[in-house]
């Protein structure tokens, strides 16, 4: 028997998940130094880590022998004062909100159930439908990435367990109005998961709405206005019923001794978090005003910018970028995204200069 039979052909199917590239990787392949090449390909914090965090991560270095609590009941309730809810409405994963999804998938998804998934939009979700049984439906965005909820709506079956929205949505940018979720979650006999992995850099949020739709499920993570991608932090902010059972199947102690204390002392840092978004904010402004004339820009609500290069492929633009140490994001492996779009972060002043420098030289 070969035993790669075994495993379940949902599974076996599925595509692997295309991550942004690494400094490691692009420096190994361009021969360029590590310390001239600038990492604008996934979204992650310019500024480096809160020095709050970093010293409460040193400071429990000597206490990793022990489990950390169980339920998280401090880190919750921190997140629970951030957010404005009770520790009994907030759930944690110790795999980032990546980790968050694929445990509400092993809730609620089961062979035959579907989930509803504009495109384009972030892979994973994709993945864990087909990894927990289920089947995704997909619904297409117009050309600006606007989505009707009658379009949603449209797709919806007995079969669908889950709808997502991202909000803002990656890779394009924009977040989606009040009303719209609202008439989705009042609509549907299935969850909404709506992904907030970059609301801090907006103006809006679905989260305020947990308190009135039993049907809600809003992601959240500290990877990104929280600047701490490597500890792998995420959470989420559900009605309590549904907090119920996701600590009934999520895996145990799954928020670690260092990420608790970092994220405990992030939350803290008002000042990092408004410099991370007055950065961001700046920054969007300052690659909209560089790269204008240049190519097409869609409007973003979050730390990246979406950029149409047509007539060029994107996967050309890309290159020409690497080899001048510049990492952003192809996004010809996102669903229904075309072959001309690119995923630009928002970077330090400096690194959003070298942006634009080198697209005038690509013209
Ligand atoms: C970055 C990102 C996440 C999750 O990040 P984690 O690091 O796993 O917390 C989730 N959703 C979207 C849309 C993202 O871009």
């Amino acid at each position: 028997m070969r035993f790669e039979e075994l495993v379940r052909p949902t599974v076996r199917d599925i595509k692997e998940y295309v991550p942004g590239r690494s400094i490691e990787e692009i420096a190994g392949k361009y021969g360029l130094d590590p310390e001239n090449i600038i990492k604008l390909g996934s979204n992650e914090n310019p500024l480096g880590p809160s020095p709050l965090a970093v010293a409460a991560i040193k400071e429990k270095t000597g206490r990793v022998h022990l489990y950390p609590q169980a339920d998280a009941l401090e880190l919750r309730k921190a997140i629970g004062t951030y957010t404005g809810y009770p520790a009994s409405n907030i759930v944690v994963s110790g795999n980032g909100m990546d980790g968050i999804l694929d445990t509400m998938m092993r809730l609620f998804m089961s062979s035959g159930a579907e989930s509803i998934i504009p495109i384009p939009t972030f892979s994973y979700y994709e993945i864990a439908t087909l990894a927990n049984g289920g089947k995704p439906v997909f619904a297409e965005r117009d050309p600006n990435f606007y989505i009707y909820p009658e379009k949603i709506l449209d797709k919806v079956s007995d079969s669908t367990k889950m709808i997502f929205l991202c909000s803002p949505n990656n890779p394009s940018g924009n977040s989606i109005p009040e009303e719209d979720a609202r008439k989705i979650l009042e609509s549907v006999n299935a969850i909404v998961f709506t992904d907030e992995a970059y609301v801090e850099f907006g103006d809006t949020n679905i989260t305020r709405l947990v308190k009135e739709y039993d049907n809600l499920i809003v992601g959240r993570t500290f990877s990104k206005a929280f600047g701490l991608a490597g500890m792998r932090m995420g959470y989420a902010v559900v009605p309590e019923w549904i907090a119920r059972e996701y600590m009934k199947v999520m895996t145990p102690f799954s928020m670690d001794v260092l990420s608790t204390a970092g994220g405990i002392a992030a939350l803290k840092d008002k000042e990092y978090l408004k410099r991370s978004i007055e950065t961001v904010k700046k920054g969007r402004i300052q690659l909209r005003d560089g790269l204008r004339g240049l190519c097409k820009m869609y409007p973003s609500d979050a730390n990246f910018i979406l950029v149409d290069v047509s007539p060029r492929s994107a996967k050309e633009v890309s290159e020409s970028l690497l080899k001048k140490g510049i990492i952003i994001r192809d996004c010809t492996s996102f669903r229904g995204a075309g072959r001309s779009l690119i995923r630009i972060s928002i970077g330090t002043q400096e690194q959003n200069e070298k942006v634009i420098n080198a697209f005038h030289e690509l013209v």
